[in-house]
């Protein structure tokens, strides 16, 4: 108060209103609006400044809006625009805010508090005037003047014409403050339709989240958005979604999960059905959110619950990075109602999904039965079956191994079974773990998590046994879902009947190439064999004999001791050639009643001495390509004699079930030939020979 220069009002102060209020109603543009009362009240004022805040009461923080300069604003001053002041730093201001005074500062007052002395000391301020800008009864900003040149003390004539000046200037303000509301509501509400259309039209639930999360982020401007599903068979959150814009990071990778268990704040935000805004520099924030919100550079963040049928179904986020944001009613009542429609558009998106999947379920299931119904390939169906499983699993980095029980009783990959159901059981195969071992055990599912895995064992179960097994293992952190682990363990039982189907199938097979009684292989089979075996042996110019049996005097030994024991010595003669042949390569038929007939391939007559020099060479390339060879000397009629030896040595079982009864046979020999060239020549000069046999007195051979 010690410059007593006070510069005079120069003009008429109510005229200078008068032309204020015109100026200022003529336009709605907010920043218009805040320019010129800054510019027409530091003119009509004659100060050094002035600055235009906006109030916060809900935050009790000032904003800053505006500002003029008389030597004209500089790129520093705009920068200070939106910047915030908390009341609770500069306490004086709430006898603006709440006392709506008209408040005087000065650099020189010895009472003026510390913090603004300071704020004016900051600027260079030697003087400031602030007043409240009203609405009706309500603060809803602070206007303020500035001297720099001099410590001004306002007149009361001054302070009440700069009273004057703040009413058509609040007026002016607000007015532009509601229209810009109302656009900003306008234009939200457009959005709102827009995003309401954009996520009914889809029912697909990864596509109704990305749209969600986008037109959130359309609707009030934040840095990104984040959509977090709610899975409450886990008690988890998923992270589906996201939308970043500029200035965003890449969280986690989508499809992450979050064991509520693990995140107690996250819990209260879904559970709480209320939008939470949250900021870091809240000293009462949840310590995990903090930990969260920390590591992403998050400044704030609005959390809005989505519901379907007041049953939570996830989370709507928004991030922001660049500043501390609070979100105003408007854009929370327009979030509501875009979580409410995303909310229902989740539910129905997973409607879709789970009778998409039961519809899946369903394909699967027949798709495998009808496998199962036209294919007795085993290893078709398994194929089928792994894939089924690992189409379930595998999405997630999850695999799958079917096993099955080998001759051995071994359980080996399904590659190893493909080959030749009499091979040896392949060597370095890794033992089945023991998951898979108390799965074939137990005969029943197991399922734990190890390494941070999902692990399964389903076995296949047939007549008591497992005749394999299905592993799987899935990455997801909540591990099978109960359909999935039920699809699973249908398919286990249809792969089981697979297996068993598969083995009957065998057996028919077999059973119509066999005879039922001898167990040898049947007339029709023996005819099969021979043409093939002929035409192989013309091609590599290779020997081939054949041998017709038949049991002497079987009429009187069935007359004698009965049919039944007729039976036996038939089916121990059958065991007898069987034995007394090549397994693999020979092949002994029962030709008919008390017959039989014995193919010899690669077996000239009498030893090698029938393979020529040619022949001989023919042999050995044919060794070469690997196909076997009799060894060395066994001629067919030596294979024939040690066949008739032994049925003539055996003792077959009489009466009283002792074994005492001989029985003897004779034999014809025919090979390849002279005059055997086709199948039916062989056996018909075979046959020639049998019954030069029988005349010569029966258990002897004949070559023919
Ligand atoms: P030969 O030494 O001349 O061959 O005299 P054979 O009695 O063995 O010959 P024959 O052709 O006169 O009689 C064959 C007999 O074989 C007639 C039949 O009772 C018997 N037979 C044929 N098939 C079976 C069968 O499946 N079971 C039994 N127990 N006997 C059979
Ligand atoms: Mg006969
Ligand atoms: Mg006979």
């Amino acid at each position: 108060m010690t410059d007593q220069s006070k510069k005079p009002v120069a003009r008429d102060p109510n005229l200078v209103v008068f032309e204020i209020s015109q100026t200022l109603t003529s336009s709605l543009v907010l920043e218009e609006v805040l320019a010129t009362v800054a510019r027409q009240i530091g003119e009509a004022m004659d100060v050094w400044s002035v600055d235009i805040h906006n109030y916060e009461r809900e935050s009790d923080t000032l904003v800053y809006e505006a500002c003029w300069n008389r030597d004209g604003i500089t790129a520093e001053d705009l920068a200070y625009v939106g910047t915030r002041v908390s009341l609770k730093e500069r306490p004086d201001w709430r006898r603006v805010t709440n006392q709506k005074l008209l408040v005087e500062s000065h650099i020189d007052d010895p009472d003026l508090p510390v913090e603004e002395r300071e704020a004016l000391a900051r600027w260079g301020y030697k003087s400031a005037l602030d007043a409240p800008l009203m609405c009706g009864n309500e603060v809803f900003g602070v206007i303020g003047i500035t001297e720099t040149r001099y410590v001004r003390c306002f007149t009361a004539e001054e302070l009440e014409f700069f009273a004057k000046l703040c009413r058509p200037a609040a007026v002016a303000i607000h007015h532009a403050k509601m229209f810009r509301a109302q656009e900003e509501s306008n234009r939200l509400m457009a959005s709102l339709l827009d995003a309401s259309r954009a996520i009914t039209s889809t029912v697909e639930l990864e596509e109704t989240l990305d749209l969600v999360a986008s037109e959130a982020l359309k609707v009030v401007g934040a840095t990104q958005s984040a959509i977090y599903e709610f899975d409450r068979e886990a008690d988890a959150l998923v992270y589906r979604a996201r939308c970043v814009g500029e200035g965003g990071k890449q969280y986690d990778a989508l499809g992450s999960v979050y064991p509520l268990a693990e995140y107690a704040g996250e819990r209260t935000i879904l559970e709480g059905a209320v939008i939470v805004e949250e900021h870091l520099s809240q000293t009462d924030l949840d310590p995990g959110r903090r930990a969260s919100m920390e590591r992403f550079g998050e400044q704030s963040s609005l959390s809005v619950p989505l519901a379907s049928d007041h049953e939570p179904v996830g989370t709507l986020r928004l991030y922001v990075m660049d500043r501390e944001r609070h979100f105003d009613e408007a854009e929370c009542d327009l979030l509501s109602g875009l979580a409410e429609l995303a909310g229902a558009a989740i539910a129905n998106a997973r409607l879709y999904r789970r009778q998409h999947e039961q519809r899946r379920q369903l394909v699967t299931l027949f798709e495998t039965s009808s496998l199962i119904a036209s294919s007795f390939d085993v290893n078709t169906v398994m194929e089928h079956l792994e894939a089924e499983v690992l189409r379930l699993v595998g999405g997630e980095g999850g695999a799958t191994e079917v096993r099955l029980r080998d001759v051995a009783g071994a359980y080996v990959p399904l590659q190893q079974v493909l080959g030749d159901a009499g091979a040896e059981p392949p060597a370095g195969i890794a033992e089945p773990d023991d998951l898979a071992v108390r799965a074939v055990t137990d005969l029943a599912t197991v399922c734990e998590q190890r390494d941070g895995h999902w692990c399964l064992a389903v076995p296949f179960t047939a007549k008591g046994r497992a005749e394999g097994y299905i592993e799987a293992c899935c990455t997801r952190r909540s591990g099978f879902r109960r359909d999935e682990l039920e699809l699973i363990e249908i398919l286990a039982n249809q792969a089981a009947v697979a297996v068993e189907n598969a083995a009957l199938y065998r057996k028919i097979e077999l059973q119509a190439v066999t005879d039922g009684l001898t167990g040898l292989y049947n007339h029709r089979f023996f005819y099969e064999r021979l043409y093939q075996e002929v035409a192989r042996a013309h091609r590599y110019e290779i020997p081939l004999s054949v041998l017709l049996l038949d049991i002497d005097d079987f009429k009187q030994f069935n007359d004698t001791f009965g049919h039944p024991l007729g039976d036996q010595v038939l089916r121990d003669v059958g065991e007898i050639l069987g034995k007394g042949i090549r397994r693999g390569i020979d092949i002994a038929a029962r030709y008919g009643g008390e017959e039989f007939a014995i193919i010899l391939p690669h077996t000239p007559v009498t030893g090698a001495e029938r393979v020529g020099s040619r022949l001989k060479k023919k042999v050995e390339t044919t060794v070469a390509e690997g196909v076997g060879l009799p060894p060395a000397g066994t001629g067919a009629a030596i294979v024939g004699e040690r066949l008739r030896q032994s049925i003539e040595e055996a003792l077959f079982p009489g009466p009283g079930g002792r074994r005492r009864v001989h029985v003897t046979i004779s034999m014809g020999i025919a090979d390849l030939g002279r005059e055997s060239h086709t199948g039916e020549e062989l056996v018909r000069n075979a046959d020639k020979a049998l019954y030069l046999a029988k005349r010569k007195g029966k258990n002897r051979i004949e070559v023919f």
